[in-house]
């Protein structure tokens, strides 16, 4: 074995079917009283209903929720917070609501209660990336992680099957670089394995059959697992090139994730043979990029950047963005292999990749 440090992350975990019910007893165990209920604008009347049952404790919605989490939006989130002197969040929705969430518990310590109805993974991390004048920074802290975590799947049954494709592949792509990340660990490692075991083999059977509840559980069991990932170790040229693409193409974040996925996972593969056989045998397949190019074929996930929106004049200038700050990576970062990863991607060609493992 291999030296390493794990250090795990406080949280209290509910799953199951019908564990909206628990939300109420969740905030009274908090020592909490009056909770703000947040959601995106789509997902009001779900925040309403839920407002609705928990009654007295319940002291209204927020539901200006936005992808990315711009300041703008958690200004008006905080004046609703103390207009209504909440004294807990509760975050129903995806990793948009779940964002707003952490950015009130930043900047009021107010305990959050997340009620995930995505795969994105947010809820099991003490990441929080924010938009300010378009610019999106990261940070991470004790406080930005939910106390408690409510998974109903009956909540999931409604996921549109663009939205269960693309952020199964979200969730995925933390579990496909946890496996290979600097500080990967062997307790880690396993729940990556699992995270994509669950998904990959839940996420098909799904998007023939979107009601089919043991699938829909396994999937919400996996994206659990690989949000555990993600907020445990940290991430590599996946993520880096994703957040280059969101926060300067203004690229949408679930979409974008599972286009550039085979890609970076190719672009690595020689460097972490031992990740990818990992990754190969959860997803059942010889090798492991293809298969996920081939999932995310199976599944109906936009493949390439062009389909998704990217400017192909933007390919140069997102090579020179991603390299522009080092930062570690199995395989060194140089240009002309990421430019050429980008061309890939943006072209939607398998990962070119199968010379290179066999050069290495
Ligand atoms: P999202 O939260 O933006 O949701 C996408 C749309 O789907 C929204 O309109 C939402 O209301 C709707 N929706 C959600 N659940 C639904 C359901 N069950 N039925 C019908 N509609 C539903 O998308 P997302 O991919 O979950 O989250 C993306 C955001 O999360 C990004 O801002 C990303 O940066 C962030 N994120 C953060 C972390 C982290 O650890 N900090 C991790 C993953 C994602």
């Amino acid at each position: 074995m291999k030296a390493f440090t794990y250090s795990s992350m406080p949280a209290k975990v509910i799953f199951g079917f019908g564990t909206l019910s628990r939300v109420g007893d969740e905030i009274e165990a908090q020592g909490c009283r009056r909770a703000l209920v947040l959601s995106t604008p789509e997902q009001r009347s779900s925040a309403e209903a839920l407002s609705d049952r928990l009654g007295g404790l319940s002291v209204g919605v927020f539901s200006e929720a936005a992808m990315h989490t711009p300041v703008e939006v958690t200004d008006r989130a905080m004046a609703a917070v103390q207009a209504v002197a909440a004294d807990c969040v509760v975050a129903i929705g995806g990793g948009s609501t779940t964002g707003l969430g952490k950015a009130i518990a930043l900047r009021t310590s107010l305990p959050q209660i997340v009620i995930p109805t995505t795969y994105a993974g947010s809820e099991a991390t003490p990441i929080l990336g924010e938009t300010r004048n378009g610019l999106k920074t990261t940070q991470r802290g004790p406080e930005i992680l939910p106390e408690v975590i409510i998974y109903d799947v009956d909540l999931t049954m409604s996921l549109p099957a663009g939205i269960t494709a693309t952020s199964g592949l979200n969730a995925i792509a933390h579990a496909v670089e946890g496996l290979y990340t600097q500080d990967a660990n062997p307790i880690i490692s396993m729940i990556a394995e699992q995270g994509i075991a669950a998904l990959a083999s839940a996420l098909p059977i799904i998007i023939r059959d979107s009601k089919d509840r043991e699938a829909r559980s396994d999937a919400l069991y996996g994206a659990w697992a690989c949000g555990v990932v993600l907020g445990s170790v940290g991430m590599a040229l996946h993520h880096k090139l994703c957040h280059t693409l969101g926060g300067s193409f203004d690229m949408p974040h679930a979409e974008t994730h599972a286009v550039i996925l085979p890609h970076a996972a190719a672009y690595n593969a020689a460097a972490a043979p031992e990740a990818m056989a990992r990754v190969a045998r959860a997803l059942g397949v010889q090798d492991a990029p293809l298969g996920l190019f081939e999932l995310a074929r199976r599944l109906g996930a936009p493949t390439s950047l062009q389909a998704i929106g990217m400017p192909l004049e933007g390919l140069d200038r997102a090579a020179d963005l991603a390299v522009a700050n080092p930062y570690w990576n199995p395989r060194p970062i140089d240009r002309a292999g990421i430019r050429s990863l980008l061309d890939d991607a943006y072209f939607g060609r398998a990962p070119a990749h199968i010379g290179e493992v066999a050069r290495a």
